[in-house]
């Protein structure tokens, strides 16, 4: 198996695992047997600029992050953070990365270092118009 890339966040090694199409819960085992059932929809979203894959639990739950997590200084992400960009039709699992310090798949934190470095870009923006 050839070498996946370190960590996007904290640059520790990444374990290849099987995941569901979800960004935010995709690496949990679970996941993918409910995935195999059917369970969930999958829907991509736009967040700060971003893409992302979320199931139709963690879209309803992605409001509950802490927007700093993301770069974002307000206590609470604006309304209508997550923009639903399509509907994913035909959803299968597939390989990503895993950080057991991060606790998040590949997918997941290379959206959070974009978005995290998307929001900086912002604030910096809105400091210079003022
Ligand atoms: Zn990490
Ligand atoms: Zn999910």
């Amino acid at each position: 198996m050839a070498d996946i890339d370190p960590c996007p966040i904290c640059k520790g090694a990444l374990e290849e695992i099987d995941v569901a199409p979800c960004y935010d819960c995709g690496h949990e085992p679970a996941e993918l047997e409910e995935l195999s059932r059917r369970e969930h929809e999958y829907f991509v979203y736009s967040a700060f600029g971003q893409e992302i894959v979320l199931c139709d639990f963690c879209d309803v739950d992605f409001g509950s992050y802490d927007p700093n997590y993301f770069g974002w200084p307000k206590r609470r992400p604006d309304d209508g953070l997550l923009e639903r960009v399509r509907a994913i039709d035909d959803p299968r699992p597939a390989r990503d990365g895993y950080c057991s310090h991060c606790r998040h798949r590949k997918a997941f934190l290379s959206f959070l270092k974009a978005a995290r470095k998307y929001n900086n870009a912002k604030l910096h923006e809105a400091k210079n118009a003022r």
